[in-house]
């Protein structure tokens, strides 16, 4: 039986650059904005344009 989440939910943050994933960040289920995040991106080696995605 799959483990019951109350609430939040991880999502992970993708590089707009690479498109690898980077970060793995809980989000709250009642927040439907998608998530976008400048972020060091360690395979760009840069700060990058993140966005929310599915892990
Ligand atoms: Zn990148």
């Amino acid at each position: 039986m799959a483990k019951k989440s109350q609430g939040s939910h991880t999502v992970g943050l993708k590089c707009s650059v690479c498109g690898r994933f980077n970060y793995a960040i809980r989000k709250n289920r009642s927040n439907r904005k998608k998530i976008e995040l400048r972020k060091y991106c360690k395979w760009c080696r840069k700060h990058t344009h993140h966005t929310e995605g599915k892990l």
